[in-house]
């Protein structure tokens, strides 16, 4: 059986000035001073933080990742900003397809494949979101949107290159609201046989799944307990150096 090696990433979101550095900081600390965590941890900040974070978490393990990045290379694409440039930057990791970005900005899987190979073609690995809205998942459709979205968003390149898959369903995201555990584990579950069936029994079975919504220092240990939950993808409770250490702890 293959072991994943948990990985827990915190996505800052459109929040972050020079100060949020004292956070990172105090995860720093706790890191390296409390029991050594059992996860690779990432911290997402908004780009114009990316290389002080690092910079400053290169010391005590913490793992910089950008939160998007563009198809392309370079051009005239005004405001964005390219997966080289992330890596540049010292990012490791990169967000394609945040439920926010398919909303607030349009992007269709297509897309997010798109990024995700521009992300593999800079050397970064993708942490590649899917999730249903609260609509699907009531009329029953949660797995066969996921199952859309995966087919379509995982670039073929993934074979040969590392890609994390993150779970979030929309109606989670920032809203207290968690699925059932059995929730989490049968769509946990069908995301692996996706994964597997796609890519084969080895590649398939040590691709990690995080799961993300809601992930609280409250509700850590059960839901990263599930099967097939490989980690998090975490975002209010990232902000807080506390509170993000309690999370990781959890694992
Ligand atoms: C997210 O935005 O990826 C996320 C999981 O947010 P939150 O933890 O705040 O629900």
């Amino acid at each position: 059986m293959t072991t994943i090696s948990p990985l827990i990433a915190g996505n800052w979101k459109m929040n972050g000035l020079t100060h949020s550095l004292d956070e990172l900081s105090e995860l720093a600390r706790l890191l390296t001073t409390g029991e050594a965590p059992r996860a690779l941890v990432v911290v997402c900040p908004p780009a114009t933080l990316l290389a002080a974070v690092a910079a400053q978490g290169a010391s005590s393990g913490i793992i910089a990742g950008g939160q998007d990045c563009h198809a392309q290379a370079s051009g005239a694409h005004t405001g964005d900003i390219s997966a080289g440039m992330l890596a540049d930057a010292g990012a490791q990791y990169v967000i394609v397809g945040h439920s926010e970005r398919r909303s607030d900005h349009g992007e269709s899987s297509d897309t997010v494949r798109a990024k995700a190979e521009a992300a593999i073609g800079a050397g970064l690995k993708p942490i590649i979101c899917v999730g249903e809205t609260e609509a699907q998942r009531d009329a029953g459709d949660a797995e066969a949107i996921v199952a859309t979205q995966l087919a379509a968003s995982i670039p073929d390149a993934a074979s040969l290159h590392e890609v994390i898959v993150a779970y979030e369903p929309v109606w989670a995201i920032g809203t207290g609201r968690t699925p059932t555990l059995d929730e989490i584990r049968d769509m946990h579950n069908a995301i692996r046989s996706r994964l597997v069936s796609r890519f084969g029994d080895d590649k398939g079975a040590s691709i990690r799944i995080l799961y993300g919504g809601s992930l609280k220092p409250q509700n850590a240990r059960e839901i990263l307990n599930v099967e097939n939950v490989n980690g998090g993808l975490v975002g209010g409770a990232s902000l807080l150096a506390k509170d993000f250490y309690t999370i990781i702890s959890a694992v």
